[in-house]
């Protein structure tokens, strides 16, 4: 068999698929913090342009993608798919592991799949300025990338903690012209206050979102994106799993198991949700698993409530798996996973029992992605590494069974930019860190959102 399964690039598909249209049940409104009541879309109008917000409320099956976007797209796309013959040998496994990898983007990561159309509705409707979070980097590099292509400025507030891990990460993004601060950080009310209070922390996604968020809200040019949670950016994402169907039928076969890291749930949607439309269109039984860091488990330990999406709590109130808005997770070298809660389409696909989660500690991640780097060559982003650590388990659960099964796993970046946190596993200094039930319950207890019934 062909190694690599080549798509051409007249193969990126022409749509992206919302499965909002094919939810048995679908996601809970957002409601107003103030009143609890539901807001609707206008709510979103001074952070966001029209068409993202459209995008965000649609019911349609599909959404076509401008022709501009599928032409940027065309540089890094369709992403090659490859069959991890060599992991297969190392474990002694009747499985066969595929990989999705989206590394190939100009960025590493998945990210510009929506970092781009993102920019371009911004430049659409005369958007001067895009203000974002970025965990670990990879965002923040999407949409320096995406902005810088549309002639947009673009300002990001990076997590202190990968802002002093990462410094290339940094020079990256000043490459393509943004505007980089350490988060929490002096530019910002919210990010002024949590430094009096807080003068030593390492920061988290969600004080980052409110930094970002206030220097938006208060600017009638500036608007702000997201790089994961919201339901336009799982859309967006849809081209992966689209493109993976065609090559998998190219390749003669179809996964059983479907699996990608999950953070907020953008790259886990993109790659599962086509494969869960082949569930629900043709009655299809592939399995579709996300897979978290157990310092942060808000899909296997958190609970299905009401809450906001950030630190501050200046967003809506989202229904969500969550392990409480002002949760700092600890540091652990995976900061694109590094975020307190979950997409509100995958919480309910998890609450209806449509797709799973596993959790896994941060040594079995490190392991996993060596393994996968001596055996396949890549260097997986810790991330990623999650991912090929619930393939590995999978894999060796088929070797015990004595069955064959097809796995799926999306490789959604490299590590290149990672050395730090490779350094750290191979000095020892990356430990085994789980949550205690008593943490998570006293998180969880300060909530005074609203719960579902
Ligand atoms: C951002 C990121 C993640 C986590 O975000 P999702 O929205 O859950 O995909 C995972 N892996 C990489 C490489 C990332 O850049």
């Amino acid at each position: 068999m062909e190694r690599k399964i080549l798509l051409s690039e007249k193969e990126i598909p022409e749509q992206w698929y919302n499965i909002i249209a094919d939810m048995p049940n679908k996601p809970l409104p957002p409601l107003h913090p103030g009143t609890l009541e539901p807001i609707g879309p206008e709510a979103l109008a001074p952070l966001f342009p029209m068409e993202l917000i459209k995008q965000e409320v649609t019911t349609d099956k599909y959404v076509t993608i401008p022709d501009e976007v599928r032409h940027i797209y065309s540089i890094w796309r369709p992403t090659p798919m490859f069959r991890a013959y060599n992991l297969e040998k190392l474990l002694d496994t009747p499985a066969k592991i595929y990989y999705k990898y989206e590394g190939v983007s100009p960025t590493g990561s998945h990210k510009p799949n929506t970092a781009v159309p993102q920019a371009y509705y911004n430049k659409m409707e005369g958007v001067k300025k895009i203000t974002t979070e970025t965990g670990a980097g990879q965002w923040g590099s999407a949409l320096s990338f995406a902005c810088q292509h549309f002639g947009i400025e673009c300002e990001v507030y990076m997590v202190r903690l990968s802002y002093d891990h990462k410094p290339y990460r940094k020079v990256m993004m000043n490459t393509w012209g943004a505007k980089v601060h350490p988060s929490p950080s002096e530019a910002t009310e919210i990010g002024k206050k949590i430094l009096a209070e807080y003068p030593d922390t390492t920061g988290s996604l969600g004080i980052a979102i409110s930094e970002a968020i206030e220097v938006a809200a208060k600017d009638e040019h500036t608007k702000y994106a997201l790089g994961s949670v919201l339901n336009h950016v799982k859309l967006h994402q849809t081209i992966i799993g689209q493109e993976a169907i065609k090559q998998m039928e190219k390749a003669g076969d179809m996964p059983d198991i479907v699996i990608a890291p999950f953070g907020g749930g953008s790259n886990f949607a993109g790659l599962a949700f086509p494969f869960l439309r082949l569930n629900f269109d043709e009655g299809r039984n592939i399995r579709c698993i996300a897979s978290e860091p157990a310092s942060c488990p808000k899909l296997t330990r958190g609970v299905f409530r009401y809450d906001f999406g950030d630190t501050a709590g200046m967003t809506p109130l989202l229904p969500m798996y969550t392990l409480g808005h002002d949760f700092v997770p600890a540091p652990i070298h995976a900061g694109g996973l590094r975020y307190h809660g979950a997409g509100v389409i995958v919480s309910q696909l998890l609450k209806d029992k449509l797709i799973e989660a596993r959790a896994h500690d941060n040594l079995e991640v490190f392991s996993a992605g060596v393994k996968f780097a001596q055996a396949e060559g890549i260097i997986p982003a810790p991330e990623a590494a999650h991912g090929i650590a619930t393939a590995i388990a999978e894999a060796e659960k088929c070797k015990q069974e004595g069955v064959s099964r097809t796995i799926l796993v999306n490789l959604c970046g490299h590590g290149n930019f990672d050395m730090k946190a490779y350094q750290d596993y191979f000095a020892g200094n990356i430990v085994k860190h789980e949550l205690t039930q008593k943490e998570i319950e006293a998180s969880i207890a300060k909530l005074t959102t609203p719960l579902i019934p």
